[in-house]
């Protein structure tokens, strides 16, 4: 009895002497990741920015000015893996958006998942999963840690945009497919598509989107911090030319495709987002929710038109004011300071090279597949083998050992030859042995970058680094991909629940992303994470 009276008494006591309650987290947080969104976006078109988008996070918000990418190489894929599992390809396993796999003798995409099939649609764009990823996500930790209280969501029109940050454990992902004109999603998460899918696939946005087409949103006399509208470097729309305005109406072939490389493509992003939190009661639950929605369109336009564009400044014009509109409806439907918000991209971008080359500055292309035939040529002629490199690809060379062993060539010997060969190209500023870096004589920062993205099972044998503005691809458009601060230094904006305004120049890392959001939920860090928590933001 008395021990009874003392259990009932410590019991009493122990909630008063610690004041016990549930950790005090937001009702939702929202994860915005901007397809190939560079850091000087937030400033370069601040002053044609409103005061509800970009600038209130900006402004009210905290700024984390020098957020870069860890690793190379800088990728979609990669990228948001990265920001969700807080760790680097050579840790979580996603290496670039596809990689060659010695096992199969041939590519395999960072989502491809044989064992699942398309929920939402007739075409193949649903055998995906997030199965590749080796680590848990800060979304995988937030269902962990709530016993799946938590409800986790993915969001993009890329099926890696939304398929990676959602995480293993998600309660859904949803991306586009070309075929339909609508949101899918695989058998890894459900059987059918919910009601409120396929009411808002019915509606045919995508064909009203396409059907207005494409003009400025403001006059075009206005966009003078971009090139002239028409110019021979820029790739086109599927089946349109590269004037404003864009055509969109009267494409037939592949027009879902094209949409995505149009402003509507993050129009259809956001109503699927406001789609997601209103049907699936978001943030109203009495839960802390995790939405993540990547913004794909961006992308898209950015490698058809390059970043000094018309078409890249309309694109932030409009996301700027539709992401204004997207905090009004949060502010209204989960309440001002209840939700949490960081906004970053995957990679930034280059410059489109014959703009460069319009400004006397360095930049150009070189081709993977030629780089292969030609160091293959050369190795033929030294050691008298054919196809002494199986593949190339994300800058990296895959030996062949069978060739090589066969024709009893010692791998360093050939090592040390290829390093040689490729160091003479001219778009090649220098090659490593990435089983010696250690050893090499290379910049630090590159190094780290090289060694983050090393996986010792998935990559290749040796890296090339690129001459800085040269990238792997053709002279139409641009692409991402290098160490470089135009691909690697991007956005990392909080907004809403606990965050104060600021912000700082110190040096953070995309890695640094999910350890303070764990930090401010009070929840574990995924198990792969090697970022720190950025303590301005946690104060
Ligand atoms: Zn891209």
């Amino acid at each position: 009895m008395r021990r009874f009276a003392l259990v009932l008494f410590v019991s009493f006591l122990v909630p008063l002497i610690s004041g016990a309650q549930k950790p005090d987290r937001p009702k939702l947080v929202i994860g915005i990741v901007v397809d190939q969104m560079r850091w000087d976006y937030l400033y370069r078109y601040a002053d044609r920015y409103g005061k509800d988008g970009f600038n209130r996070m900006v402004k009210q918000g905290y700024s984390c000015e020098n957020t870069f990418i860890p690793y190379t190489p800088t990728y979609t894929a990669a990228g948001h893996t990265s920001v969700y599992t807080g760790s680097v390809p050579a840790i979580n396993g996603i290496i670039g958006n596809s990689w060659y796999r010695r096992d199969l003798k041939r590519g395999w995409y960072c989502t491809e998942d044989t064992s699942v099939t398309t929920v939402g649609s007739t075409s193949t764009a649903g055998k995906m999963s997030p199965r590749n990823m080796w680590t848990s996500t800060i979304t995988d930790e937030l269902r962990l840690a709530t016993n799946f209280e938590s409800k986790t969501i993915g969001i993009a029109l890329k099926d890696r945009g939304a398929i990676l940050p959602a995480g293993h454990a998600a309660n859904a992902a949803y991306w586009f497919d070309n075929a339909s004109g609508g949101w899918i999603t695989s058998t890894y998460y459900m059987k059918e598509l919910p009601e409120w899918v396929r009411k808002l696939n019915d509606q045919k946005l995508p064909d009203q989107y396409l059907s207005k087409n494409w003009n400025t949103l403001y006059p075009i006399s206005t966009y003078k911090q971009s090139t002239e509208d028409v110019k021979d470097y820029e790739a086109s729309i599927l089946g349109e030319d590269n004037s404003f305005p864009h055509n969109t109406a009267t494409l037939t072939t592949n027009k879902y495709e094209a949409f995505r490389q149009t402003p509507g493509g993050n129009t259809y992003t956001f109503d699927m987002a406001r789609a997601t939190i209103d049907a699936e009661k978001m943030g109203q639950r009495g839960a802390t929710d995790f939405l993540t929605v990547s913004f794909s369109s961006t992308d898209y336009v950015g490698h058809a038109f390059g970043p000094n564009s018309i078409e890249a400044e309309d694109t932030y014009l409009r996301f700027d004011r539709e992401l204004g509109e997207f905090f009004k409806y949060l502010d209204t439907k989960i309440g001002a300071g209840q939700y949490l918000v960081f906004l970053t991209a995957d990679h930034g971008v280059a410059h489109v090279p014959g703009f460069l080359e319009e400004h006397n500055m360095p930049g150009g292309t070189a081709d993977d597949a030629v780089i292969q035939k030609w160091i293959n040529t050369s190795a033929q002629k030294k050691y008298g083998i054919a196809k002494a490199i199986e593949t190339v690809g994300n800058y990296q060379l895959y030996l062949n050992y069978a060739a090589l062993d066969s024709a009893k060539i010692p791998v360093a010997d050939f090592k040390l030859w290829a390093l040689g060969e490729l160091k003479s190209h001219p778009a090649i500023m220098s090659a490593y042995d990435l089983t010696s870096l250690a050893a090499a004589t290379v910049n630090a920062k590159i190094r780290e970058r090289i060694t983050n993205g090393f996986n010792y099972k998935l990559s290749g044998d040796i890296q090339f680094i690129f001459m800085p503005g040269f990238f792997d691809g053709s002279n139409k458009g641009t692409t991402h991909g290098t160490w470089n601060p135009y691909d690697a230094h991007i956005p990392l904006v909080w907004y809403g629940w606990k965050i104060k305004p600021g912000k700082t120049n110190r040096e953070t890392y995309m890695t640094d992303i999910a350890a303070t959001v764990a930090a401010l939920l009070r929840i574990q860090m995924p198990n792969g994470c090697v970022g720190n928590v950025i303590e301005e933001i946690t104060r």
